[in-house]
């Protein structure tokens, strides 16, 4: 099977480890400390705006509470989203309310955002679907001045940058993710961005059982180490140094990983544009740098799924990301969001990753083709 989305890990991260292990401390430490530097850095951002997290679902929670979003609030966030998202702010007592996407690109518009507020809106939740970002100016001018904290969800978008501005760092918080189907995988693992040193010192206090590390405490107890003091009753969320070691040396490849997937992205474009039976993803903008997490195609609701079905018959899975969850029973959302549910029933997430070689493409190009005569 010729798997959707696929990690690249080798002898470099496997080398990093065994050091990690030859340190004798495997917990957080010096590494992860690295990491976090080496990641701040990659985004263009002060390390003191970057702390680390066991995954970015946590992080989309740690957001919730950085944020003092609550009870009686409301969170609008694209239907298209993370289940982990709406999760986040279900956690705090505090509603999410969905807005539609554009049918084409997936994500969602200043003006879609804007439909769905209320005076109860406490923040903006917003994805770079597929590693393309989103409108920015647009969408920060729509907040400026309206006291609405913006939260990216930048999972999909560890490389891409508007105007040569990395995603993530638009907002009051950016979230990244490293789990095992991301462009970097650490296995599990993730980034939070704050606006304000405050804040990311703060994330720190809440993803480690709110001990005031920075306190200046420590030295004052020296002659009893074992006493501390808490500024909130906090979880524990944090990356240790197996996870960062493997992070940095990802790092070190994102570059010619994200080459080798545009690569793959311009290929399956030049091979599809020209088939009336389907459409391929939007052009990317001058401005804009994509991280080609994604690449989708969109034909009618009948066809997409067989085709999927034809294609996983034929070894090759394919997806589609993200089922909308204003369907999702759970959220209790009554709203029809037209865009995204056409979406939902046309898109189809063809297999992208960096290893995949050009014998594979060509096998899911062909199949693609091939199906044609049926497509109506
Ligand atoms: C994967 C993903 C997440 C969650 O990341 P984890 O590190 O697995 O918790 C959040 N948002 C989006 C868009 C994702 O794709």
């Amino acid at each position: 099977m010729i798997n959707v989305f696929q990690p690249d890990l080798g002898a470099e991260e496997l080398e990093a480890v065994k050091r990690v292990f030859a340190s004798n401390w495997v917990g957080k430490g010096q590494v992860t400390a690295q990491f976090e530097a080496a990641f701040a850095k990659y985004i263009g951002v002060d390390g003191s705006l970057v702390r680390s997290v066991n995954c970015c679902t946590e992080g989309l929670f740690q957001a919730m509470s950085l944020m003092e979003i609550g009870p009686g609030d409301e969170v609008v966030l694209p239907t298209i989203s993370f289940v982990g998202a709406a999760n986040a702010v279900l956690s705090c007592g505090a509603k999410p309310v969905f807005c539609d996407v554009d049918a084409r690109t997936l994500n969602p518009t200043a003006a879609l955002l804007e439909e769905r507020f209320t005076s109860r809106t406490k923040a903006v939740l917003i994805l770079h679907y597929g590693g393309v970002p989103c409108e920015m100016d647009e969408i920060s001018s729509l907040l400026e001045g309206r006291g609405i904290a913006l939260i990216e969800d930048s999972a999909c978008s560890v490389a891409s940058r508007y105007k040569g501005r990395a995603c993530g760092t638009f907002g009051d918080i950016g979230v990244w993710s490293f789990d095992a189907m991301k462009i970097l995988v650490c296995g599990d693992g993730g980034m939070i961005y704050c606006r304000s040193s405050d804040l990311a010192r703060r994330a720190e206090e809440l993803t480690y059982l709110g001990l005031m590390t920075k306190s200046g405490l420590a030295s004052a107890t020296d002659s009893k180490w074992w006493q501390f003091e808490i500024s909130c009753g906090g979880r524990r969320a944090i990356m240790n140094d197996i996870l960062s070691a493997i992070g940095m040396e990802q790092l070190k490849k994102l570059t010619s990983f994200i080459a080798r997937r545009r690569e793959i992205h311009e290929r399956y474009t030049e091979r599809l544009s020209e088939e009336g039976w389907l459409r391929v993803p939007p052009a990317i903008s001058k401005e804009c740098e994509s991280s080609y997490y994604f690449y989708w195609i969109q034909t009618k609701p009948n066809v997409r799924d067989a085709l999927a079905r034809y294609l996983k018959d034929m070894g090759i899975y394919t997806t589609f990301r993200y089922y909308p969850l204003h369907w999702v029973k759970f959220y209790g959302s009554e709203v029809s969001l037209p865009n995204a549910e056409l979406a939902a029933q046309s898109t189809l997430c063809l297999p992208l990753h960096h290893s995949l070689t050009d014998v594979e493409i060509d096998t899911i190009l062909r199949a693609v083709l091939d199906y044609r005569p049926h497509a109506g």
